[in-house]
């Protein structure tokens, strides 16, 4: 099925306002890499999607939403207390989920998991991972990103939502890591790819290129494809960090849905 990602942002907007709570921006950043996940893979089947940046869920809830895998009822209980659709995926409450994440760093090491547990049992499918750029700052990531080398597995694609954004401001004014990302990765024995996060066919490529992992025997390295994304992208006025976790005003929504088309 073909997914319109600006349908997404819609959604994710109607969920964000609904409960007056939510995250905009990250969801905004991913919408074409989770159109092209859904559209391309069986996730939650044999592919996994493992949500590092587990604040940009309701694009996932919006896609899930698209696909008829859960329901208008579903939708209205996102952020209620004990709900399936928590503001982070809950894996045990939403089985959708193929894991529980939202405390930042830990999606790379949960998804090397999967890939050793594939392997084990000789089973097909590809694991993607999704991290944030902000959440590069965590030590976790890169304990992650020095050991899966050396595993020389092929069934993990590290997708990195390279969108400047975090919760408090620019990811430039935090961490060196702004600059140089694809260097910076590249030298811990990633095969890294540098595209533009908002293009599907440029992800579909990159990413189908990726996943026939046969090329990938000359170098002998896993992939990790960085996204240049806009936090946000989509809306004019909320491509702005700011609109990391902010509700729109009345005003606003009529905008953004104007802006959104579709
Ligand atoms: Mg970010």
């Amino acid at each position: 099925m073909k997914i319109n990602p600006n349908v997404l942002r819609k959604k994710v907007i109607d969920m964000v306002v609904a409960k007056q709570s939510g995250h905009i921006g990250g969801a905004f950043s991913m919408a074409e890499l989770t159109s092209v996940l859904y559209e391309d893979y069986d996730i939650g089947g044999k592919d996994k999607l493992i949500l590092s940046k587990g604040h940009a869920v309701p694009i996932i809830y919006a896609v899930l939403h698209e696909l008829g895998q859960i329901s208008d009822d579903d939708l209205d209980l996102f952020r209620e207390i004990d709900s399936p659709l928590q503001g982070h995926p809950d894996k045990l409450r939403l089985p959708l989920m193929d894991a529980t994440t939202g405390s930042l760093g830990q999606g790379l090491s949960i998804a090397i998991g999967h890939s050793l547990g594939k392997d084990l049992r000789g089973e097909d499918g590809t694991v993607f991972c999704v991290l944030g750029d902000g959440e590069l700052q965590e030590g976790q990531v890169w304990e992650a990103l020095m050991y899966y080398p050396k595993t020389k597995l092929n069934n993990l694609i590290c997708i990195i939502d390279w969108n400047k954004g975090q919760n408090d401001g620019y990811t430039k004014d935090f961490s060196i890591m702004y600059d140089n990302l694809e260097e910076r990765i590249s030298s811990f024995g990633w095969h890294t790819n540098l595209i533009d996060g908002h293009d599907m066919e440029q992800i579909r490529n990159i990413v189908n290129f990726n996943r026939d992992f046969s090329h990938l025997a000359e170098d002998d390295k896993p992939s990790c494809v960085i996204l240049d994304t806009v936090k946000g992208k989509g809306v004019s006025f909320m491509e702005d960090p700011a609109w990391h976790c902010k509700v729109p005003t009345e005003e606003e929504y009529e905008i953004a849905m104007k802006e959104l088309g579709v």
